[in-house]
C-alpha cells in the first residue's frame, strides 16, 4: 500500500497557510523595520513607570557611613570616571550647571548650589532628587542610616562581613594594597557593631560571638533594615564549604583573644558565620544581598568572585526560604548568571553593569536575561558619591536614565522579534523597575521562617 501520510502532512500546511497570519508568529533573529518607532513608543510609558531602586548608596560625599568600602587606588572604568561628560549633562539636568566640565574653576558652583538647596530642603534634599527621576522607593545600602534620608523613602540594606573579620588579619592585609584599603575598615565596623551590641571587646565563648551578632541584626531590622549586604567577593571565594559548628567553635577558642588563624582554619569560621548569617536573615525576614560582579581595585579577583561559586549554597534546598539579591547580575559572568535564577528564590539585580556599560551594550545584556526569566530581575543603580561635586544626585540620574533607555531598546528588540506582544513588554518592564523589587522587600514579606541545619 502506497504511504500517504505525506499527503496529510501537505495537506495541513497548505490548511494553516491558506488562514490569516497567526496572530503569534514564530520569533525572528532580526527585529523589523518598526523597531525604532517601538523603541520611542515604549520609551515614553516606561519613563511614566515609578522605580524601585534596590541598591544604591544615597549620601553625601563627606558622610563616611555613604560605604562600608573606600577606593584603592587603580583603573576605573571609561563610563564611571568623573570626566564622563554625561555627568555634565546630569549636574545641568538636575540642578541647572551652567558648565560643560567639572575643572577647578567650575566644580565650586555646583558645590555651592548643593549646599544652598540642601540647607533649605532639609531631609525634603534627596526625596526631591528622586521625585525628579521617578523613583518611588530606594534601598539604601550604607553603614548607618543617616538623619538626612527621609524614612518614608529609603529602607536599609546593612554590611555584614564584618563578622567573618575578628581575628588578627594581618595575613590578609599583607595580600595587596586593596585588602590593606578594605580589611581595616571591616574591623573598625566590627568595633562599631560590638560596641552597639554593649560590649566591650569579643565575647568568650563561641555561643556569646552568634548571639551578638544575632543581636546587631535585630537592632538594625528594627531601623528600617530589610537586608543583609555581603561584600565577600572582595575578601575572599564565593565558594562556601558547609563546617559544623564545633569545628567553627575550635577557631574562634584558639583565636579570639589573640593569634593569627591559618588560612584553612579562618575559612572553616567563615563559612560557618556566612550560612549562621543566611539562617538569621532567613528568620528576621531579611532578605541578602551579595556581590557577584567585578569589583573596583586592580586586585580583585574574578575567579573568587565569580558568580558560578554561589551554586551550591543557591540550590540547596535548605536555603529556598532565603531570598537571595545578586547583586551585578554576576558581570562579566551574566550570561551564566542568569540561569541561577531558575530557583524561585533567586534574583538577579542589574546595578552597576548600567553604569559601567552604555546603554548599546547594557540592551543586550538585560535583552537576554528578560527573555529568559524576566520575573526576576530587579533594578538598581548603585547611585555613590564621585566627590564633593558630583554626587549620587548625578548618578541616579545616569543609572535611572540608562537604564530605561536600554530597557526601551530591549523590548522594542524583542516585540518587533515577535518575540512577545508589546502589552507584555510593559508588564515585564513594570516588573523590572519596580513590581518585583516592592514585593521582594516588603517588610511583610512571608513571614519569618527558620532554616533547619
Ligand atoms: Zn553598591
Amino acid at each position: 500500500m502506497r504511504d500517504t501520510r505525506w499527503l496529510r502532512v501537505l495537506t495541513a500546511t497548505l490548511t494553516i497557510a491558506a488562514c490569516p497570519a497567526p496572530l503569534s508568529p514564530q520569533a525572528t533573529p532580526y527585529p523589523k523595520q518598526d523597531v525604532q518607532q517601538l523603541y520611542q513608543k515604549l520609551l515614553r510609558s516606561i519613563e511614566q513607570i515609578a522605580i524601585f531602586d534596590n541598591h544604591s548608596h544615597p549620601g553625601f560625599a563627606n558622610d563616611p557611613d555613604v560605604d562600608a568600602m573606600a577606593s584603592p587606588p587603580g583603573s576605573s572604568a571609561l563610563r564611571i570616571r568623573a570626566d564622563n561628560p554625561e555627568l555634565v549633562a546630569a549636574s545641568r539636568a538636575l540642578f541647572g550647571y551652567p558648565y560643560s566640565d567639572f575643572s577647578a574653576q567650575h566644580a565650586p558652583w555646583l558645590v555651592s548650589r548643593k549646599l544652598q538647596l540642601k540647607q533649605q530642603q532639609g531631609i525634603q534634599y534627596f526625596d526631591s532628587i528622586l521625585d525628579k527621576l521617578g523613583i518611588e522607593m530606594v534601598v539604601a545600602n550604607r553603614v548607618s542610616m543617616p538623619a538626612y534620608l527621609d524614612p518614608s523613602r529609603f529602607l536599609w540594606a546593612f554590611f555584614v562581613d564584618s563578622f567573618l573579620f575578628p581575628f588578627d588579619n594581618t595575613r590578609i592585609k599583607q595580600r595587596n594594597v586593596d585588602e590593606q584599603v578594605y580589611i581595616p575598615l571591616q574591623e573598625k565596623l566590627l568595633r562599631r557593631e560590638l560596641q552597639k551590641a554593649g560590649l566591650e571587646q569579643l565575647p568568650d565563648s563561641f555561643d556569646g560571638y552568634l548571639h551578638f551578632i544575632t543581636r546587631v541584626l535585630e537592632l538594625n531590622r528594627a531601623n528600617r533594615g530589610v537586608a543583609i549586604k555581603f561584600e565577600a567577593a572582595y575578601f575572599r571565594s564565593l565558594k562556601f564549604s558547609d563546617p559544623s559548628q564545633p569545628e567553627a567553635e575550635s577557631v574562634y577558642n584558639r583565636y579570639h583573644a589573640g593569634g593569627e588563624p591559618s588560612a584553612a582554619d579562618y575559612t572553616v569560621f567563615q563559612d560557618f558565620v556566612f550560612r549562621y548569617l543566611l539562617r538569621e536573615a532567613c528568620r528576621l525576614n531579611l532578605a541578602v544581598q551579595i556581590h557577584t560582579s567585578v569589583g573596583i581595585g586592580d586586585f580583585f579577583s574574578l575567579e573568587n568572585g565569580n558568580i558560578l561559586n554561589l551554586e551550591s549554597i543557591l540550590r540547596d534546598p535548605r536555603y529556598e526560604p532565603v531570598r537571595f539579591v545578586l547583586l551585578h547580575g554576576g558581570l562579566p559572568y551574566e550570561h551564566q548568571a542568569i540561569w541561577l535564577a531558575a530557583r524561585n528564590n533567586v534574583f538577579l539585580d542589574s546595578s552597576l553593569d548600567e553604569l559601567y556599560l552604555y546603554p548599546s551594550e547594557f540592551k543586550d545584556e538585560l535583552k537576554y536575561w528578560l527573555s529568559i526569566y524576566p520575573e526576576k530581575i530587579v533594578f538598581g543603580s548603585d547611585a555613590f558619591p564621585f566627590n564633593d561635586a558630583l554626587g549620587a544626585e548625578e548618578s541616579y540620574w545616569l543609572g535611572v536614565r540608562s537604564a530605561r533607555q536600554a530597557l526601551a531598546g530591549a523590548l522594542a528588540e524583542l516585540v518587533s522579534e515577535s518575540a512577545f506582544s508589546e502589552e507584555q513588554a510593559i508588564k515585564i518592564a513594570h516588573g523590572y523597575l519596580h513590581d518585583t523589587a516592592a514585593r521582594l522587600y516588603q517588610p511583610s514579606a512571608g513571614a519569618p521562617s527558620a532554616l533547619s541545619r
